[in-house]
């Protein structure tokens, strides 16, 4: 997993901007073991560069796109981050390892409930879950030094860039559901500036606001 990891960050460091990614971010990739966020029957992929089914018409993302999206928030020990799509709670595990607290917000009660335990479980006691509409973010923590979305939305929701903080970094993928999506860095300035630039092509589920 780690060498397809290497190879696609090869494979797309013109877009990417990168010949590598941080070696702290590879680190918590080694260390977070990914074949205890996916369905006990799809154990034997668990290693593959690929996204995997993990009920309710979700997914686990891609372990590439987990570690580059990590990479680009420039995360430190100190780092509050918001992730919205909590899932499985992988990609929440992963940032665990690299900031001061997370806090995942999942719109599904039973995904929520699930990675809740499961994170529990594994020991990890800086991850905060809620189960809610992540259009709104989560202003009671907020403002947030990075911001991660792991469904697409049409556009940036207001909300979330309200709640990042100004030198914050959010990544993001825009577009619409089976349609063209990218990938996009989103960094506000010392001043509250908002600066977007587009990284690759992505192919994420939809993020929903049936609220
Ligand atoms: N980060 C996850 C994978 C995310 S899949 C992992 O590491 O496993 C995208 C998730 O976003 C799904 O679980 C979906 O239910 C959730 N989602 C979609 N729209 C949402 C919304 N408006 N608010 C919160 N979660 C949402």
């Amino acid at each position: 997993m780690i060498a397809d990891i290497e190879a696609g960050v090869a494979f797309t460091r013109n877009l990417i901007g990168k010949d590598r990614l941080d070696n702290r971010v590879m680190t918590a990739m080694r260390q977070v073991p990914r074949e205890k966020f996916v369905p006990r029957d799809l154990r034997y992929a668990a290693f593959r560069d690929g996204a995997l089914p993990v009920g309710h018409g979700q997914t686990i993302s891609q372990p590439y796109i987990v570690a580059l999206m990590t990479d680009m928030l420039e995360l430190t020990e100190d780092s509050i981050v918001l992730e919205i799509g909590t899932g499985t709670g992988y990609q929440a595990a992963i940032l665990a390892c690299l900031a001061s607290q997370v806090y995942s917000i999942e719109r599904i009660a039973a995904l929520a409930e699930a990675a809740r335990q499961r994170l529990a479980d594994m020991g990890y006691d800086n991850i905060e879950i809620s189960c809610g509409n992540g259009y709104q973010g989560w202003p009671e923590k907020a403002p947030f030094d990075a911001i991660v979305v792991t469904a697409a939305a049409p556009s940036i929701p207001p909300a979330l860039l309200e709640q990042l903080k100004p030198g914050g970094r959010m990544i993001i993928p825009i577009g619409l559901p089976a349609r063209h999506q990218e990938l996009m860095l989103v960094t506000r300035d010392k001043l509250g500036e908002t600066h977007t630039s587009s990284l690759l092509a992505v192919a994420f589920v939809p993020m929903v606001d049936d609220y």
